[in-house]
């Protein structure tokens, strides 16, 4: 095992932290408290200010054997960051520089402990766009990368995936390797960046990242689409894509999650009809262009007996709509679950009422709140429903029911350490030796984030 002593020596005593208060903070995240697995009792944090410290703390993990618990902003929701063996937690916090705005290429080049905010504020100062916007501000670069972030601005752009260019990862055995670059085709061998994003920090410790951006829209709006019937909500998705409108965002919130997100945030939500509303983003070139894609919306909302419309182009009231929205894990928690199904697009109707069967069978009230064009829902169970012996049958249910609906158990909260039974349980053999494989070949002792994203 790894001392204390031998950490100072690479990083400066300033940057060890030992001691079991002191490293109580570094052993969670935001998974449900029920579901999080016990941290470890002997964890050393300790925090690198570039990648070449970051090299030789892996050289030295790697021949103690020692794990190693990569840590970004802790905002997980899968339990990925938990260090449950005794061993270090790599803190990323000091990788804290956005080193690049490049305006000729649109792309910038962040350290991997930069927060979304901070980068958010570093591209918007230059009238650039990042768009994709994962609930939670507080995440780091490289934590958005190793889990392939989504969030509700997916519907036009798509996921982190689509903006990764290049990365500088630290592999476990100490190797400091560049992947891309500032590219826009890149077709060089198999391509290991890609291996990396969505890698919940098990094939490499990444220091720095390149983003793809995009330039600012000169207009934005956002609307609320109040109803009465919430298949009425659903069904007005597929029509808005198919009248050729691609907004940045769909989202669909029940009435019931909205109150209580609003009442926890001590904010107002704009809408006082309804019992479900979608959450429309529309981006354009300029005004008219949103306004006319403002007018098509409405007509496909009206046609699918919408109550109410209302359309703001004001910042913060776009910005307060929003984190209503975002805000939704954190006004929910200490909930007993949420669960990050998704299931083609065309199907998210009859998804929601096949869960509400389940929901009814077992005398639940199951909230949802859901990227609704991305086919992704967020079924959240509370804390009543585990005291009642149901958690787990209910998530088996809505499991089986997303599979057969050609789904996946998880859309871009990750496996982590909350859900590999569930890849256990959902992928063939064949597919899960290939993923010990890679792993084995980037991790040869299985020292980073063991026990994460892959089954044993
Ligand atoms: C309120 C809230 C709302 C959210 N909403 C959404 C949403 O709408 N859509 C969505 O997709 N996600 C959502 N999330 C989850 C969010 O995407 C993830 O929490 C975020 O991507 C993780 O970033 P992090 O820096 O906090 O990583 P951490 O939680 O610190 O770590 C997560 C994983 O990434 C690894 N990791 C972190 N940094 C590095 C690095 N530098 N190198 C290698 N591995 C690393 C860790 O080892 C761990 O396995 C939400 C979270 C919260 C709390």
């Amino acid at each position: 095992m790894v001392t204390p002593e031998a950490l100072e020596d690479i990083v400066g005593s300033d940057w060890v932290v030992t001691g079991k208060e002191q490293t109580a903070a570094y052993k969670t995240d935001a998974t449900p408290f029920a579901l999080m697995p016990e941290a470890a009792e002997n964890i050393i944090v300790v925090k690198p200010a570039d990648a070449q410290e970051v090299s030789e703390i892996m050289k030295l993990a790697n021949r103690e054997m020692t794990p190693v618990y990569v840590r970004g902003g802790g905002t997980g929701m899968a339990a990925a960051v938990i260090p449950t063996q005794d061993g270090i937690v790599l803190s990323m916090e000091r990788f804290d520089k956005v080193e690049e705005v490049d305006r000729k290429n649109l792309m910038v080049v962040a350290q991997a402990g930069v927060t979304l905010a901070d980068l958010l504020k570093a591209v918007e100062a230059e009238n650039l766009l990042f768009p994709p916007h994962p609930g939670d501000e507080g995440a780091q670069v490289g934590g958005l990368v190793a889990c392939n972030a989504g969030g509700s601005r997916a519907v036009k752009f798509g996921v982190i995936r689509n903006y990764v260019k290049g990365l500088e990862v630290v592999l476990p055995t100490g190797e400091i390797v560049t992947m891309g670059g500032k590219l826009l085709k890149n077709n060089t061998g198999l391509n290991l960046m890609e291996l990396l994003v969505d890698s919940e920090g098990i094939l490499g410790v990444i220091t720095k990242v390149i983003f793809r951006l995009y330039p600012m829209f000169a207009g934005m709006a956002t609307l609320v689409i109040s109803y009465d019937d919430r298949h009425e909500a659903i069904d007005t998705v597929p029509e808005i894509l198919q009248a050729g409108i691609i907004p940045l965002a769909i989202e669909y919130m029940d009435r019931d999650i909205v109150d209580l997100t609003a009442e926890y945030l001590n904010m107002t939500w704009p809408a006082a009809k309804g019992k479900a509303y979608l959450i429309i983003i529309l981006t354009g070139a300029n005004e008219d262009e949103v306004y006319f894609q403002a007018e098509k919306v409405v007509e496909v909302c009206q046609k699918h007996n919408a109550v109410d419309t209302l359309m703001t182009e004001r910042r913060e009231e776009q910005s307060a709509i929003l984190k209503i929205r975002s805000e939704v894990q954190s006004a929910v928690s200490p909930n007993a679950d949420s669960l990050d199904t998704a299931v083609p697009p065309a199907e998210i109707g009859n998804f929601m009422d096949e869960v509400d069967k389940i929901g009814e069978k077992f005398g639940v009230k199951i909230y949802v709140v859901g990227h609704a064009a991305d086919g992704n829902l967020h079924h959240v169970l509370m804390k009543d429903v585990a005291d009642r012996g149901l958690l787990e049958p209910i998530k088996d249910e809505i499991y089986e029911v997303a599979m057969r609906l050609g789904g996946a158990i998880t859309a871009e909260h990750g496996i982590g350490k909350k859900s590999i039974y569930l890849l256990d349980r959902y992928t063939d053999e064949r597919q899960k030796q290939i993923m010990r494989d890679i792993k084995k070949s980037f991790d040869p002792n299985n020292i980073l984030n063991p026990g994460t994203a892959i089954v044993p």
